[in-house]
């Protein structure tokens, strides 16, 4: 079976037929006119209306890359369908995808893999992996902060209604797919309370479908086995930045990037685009490949309720390229037959619309979104657990010379008020104090954790502490509070200690 391309789990009763059109920079303008092009042979009844945004959006003073009035036009429009957009050098700019992506709460990336072996050639023929991104979490909230002359830090979030919504689609997408297995990656045997959220909300959705296989594998050794034996993978589910390397990792192994689509899901709205970039090296030739973008339409059409269109224009696509109608970043000797440009490419699949192909698996998408909703309950309303203070850490700037923890934590000692004790210090995550190790190296940024001397600790003696390190002459960055949740801890043992 061929990957089916749908990222749809929610039925769409009526088809919509408005989408919002975002032409994009570099090759952008070219591969989306040849994208429309076979659109309006194949779904006529579509009605396209252009958004601005892009470079020209940036350059004209908008940080985000996108004008004002583009948010009136997706409100209405909550289907965009987006080209790849240059994002400006330089600090002060944000990317339009992370923006999109997160205003709009499309949480869901969906990046099916897929070789077309041997019409495009592929390490790995017989690949169809489907990676589920988790789209606006993890480091991707761009939470960061320079703290010491020496240390700048990137909060990483993970949330539990954030988990437990990627991973539920993640299943109901091998549920609606008929795919069989669902792997979960993540680097859980270190950060143990981030990532360790995403593997245990993992196994609780997973035990709620007994025939869909579930698996865990830390993301390196994960990561080394998709790009070895990706046949041994399925759907793969993943916090944000893992599924951003891993997704291009099994595009370009597939065979290329430039053929990979990728759909964002929210719960009102969607964004379909290429997984490439703006290509400027090759923009307005007339030689960029079009077939990500094409693809991603496809994604977009089933996603619409707009099925017979979409199993048209991918089964023409397949046939176009089995055909040997192939663009210069696909074109060989051995199975190509004629090199065509951007519009020739399009012209041949708008020529092959209504034709199957002969070799590869064709798609079926049977008149119907390959959908399905859940029907279980909404998940139960959790009681929120017991919290308790049981300490602080206070990160400092301290550049003593030396930089000697046993002398910190002298000078701390006697600045702690009375019901703190100084419990560890670390530099880097590493315990430095008590009996830290003569060769850790420190930087000027030291972790310092006061714990209550008994029970819990009255909030406003938070205040108190640093007011008494800042009259010592300390300065403090940051602090975290450490809380009990019930009878666990809600952090993390530094380590070592
Ligand atoms: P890129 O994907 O644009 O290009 C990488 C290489 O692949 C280039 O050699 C290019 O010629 C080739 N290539 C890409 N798409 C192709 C296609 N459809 N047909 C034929 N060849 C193709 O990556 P980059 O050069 O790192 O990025 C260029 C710009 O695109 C940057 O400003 C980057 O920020 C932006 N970008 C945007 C998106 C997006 O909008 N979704 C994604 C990635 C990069």
């Amino acid at each position: 079976m061929n990957a089916q391309l749908s990222p749809t789990l929610q039925p769409v009763s009526s088809p919509c037929e408005a989408i919002a059109v975002a032409h994009g920079d570099g090759i952008g303008p070219e591969i989306m006119d040849a994208v429309l092009h076979v659109l309006r042979h194949a779904a006529p009844a579509l009605r396209l209306q252009p958004v601005a945004m892009g470079h020209a959006a940036y350059l004209d003073g908008h940080s985000t890359g996108i004008l004002p009035q583009t948010w009136d036009v997706l409100a209405e429009h909550p289907v965009l369908l987006k080209g790849p957009m240059t994002t400006p050098q330089g600090g002060g700019y944000k990317s339009i995808n992370v923006t999109l992506r997160k205003t709009l709460g499309l949480y869901a990336n969906v990046r099916p893999c897929v070789a077309y072996h041997p019409y495009v050639a592929s390490p790995h023929p017989g690949m169809d992996v489907v990676i589920i991104r988790e789209n606006e979490e993890d480091t991707y909230g761009g939470i960061e902060h320079r703290q010491t002359d020496e240390v700048v830090q990137c909060l990483k979030l993970i949330t539990r209604p954030g988990c437990e919504r990627i991973v539920r689609y993640a299943f109901e997408y091998a549920v609606a797919h008929r795919r069989g297995k669902v792997t979960c990656m993540t680097k859980d045997n270190i950060m143990k309370m981030t990532d360790g959220l995403f593997h245990r909300v993992f196994d609780e959705i997973a035990a709620e479908y007994p025939q869909i296989q579930a698996e865990h594998r830390i993301i390196d050794i994960g990561a080394a086995r998709l790009a070895t034996r990706p046949r041994d993978f399925d759907v793969i589910v993943t916090p944000n930045l893992y599924g951003d390397i891993i997704s291009d990792i099994a595009a370009e192994i597939a065979g290329s990037i430039g053929l990979a689509p990728s759909a964002n899901i929210g719960l009102h709205g969607a964004m379909f685009e290429a997984v490439h970039g703006s290509a400027p090296d090759i923009a307005d030739k007339n030689i960029a490949n079009p077939s990500g973008l094409l693809l991603a339409s496809v994604q977009m059409l089933l996603h619409i309720g707009q099925a017979n269109a979409a199993q048209a224009i991918h089964n023409a696509w397949l046939r176009t390229i089995e055909d040997g109608l192939h663009t210069h970043d696909l074109f060989n000797e051995r199975t190509s037959r004629r090199r065509v440009g951007t519009r020739e490419f399009a012209h041949a699949v708008i020529e092959r619309l209504g034709q199957q192909p002969q070799h590869l698996p064709k798609v079926a998408y049977d008149g119907a979104p390959a959908s399905a909703t859940s029907t279980r309950a909404p998940a139960p309303v959790r009681a929120r657990a017991d919290k308790q203070l049981e300490g602080v850490d206070v990160f400092l700037d301290w550049n003593g010379q030396p930089r000697d923890p046993d002398e910190l934590a002298r000078r701390l000692q006697a600045a702690t008020p009375a019901g703190f004790r100084l419990a560890v210090i670390t530099n880097r995550g590493v315990k430095v104090w008590p009996n830290g190790h003569p060769d850790t190296f420190c930087t000027d940024h030291w972790r310092c954790r006061f714990k209550a001397t008994q029970g819990w600790l009255d909030a406003c003696r938070v205040p108190e502490l640093l007011g008494r390190l800042v009259e010592q002459g300390f300065e403090a960055v940051k602090t975290e509070n450490l809380y009990r949740f019930g009878d666990q801890a809600g952090y993390s043992a530094a380590q070592g200690e």
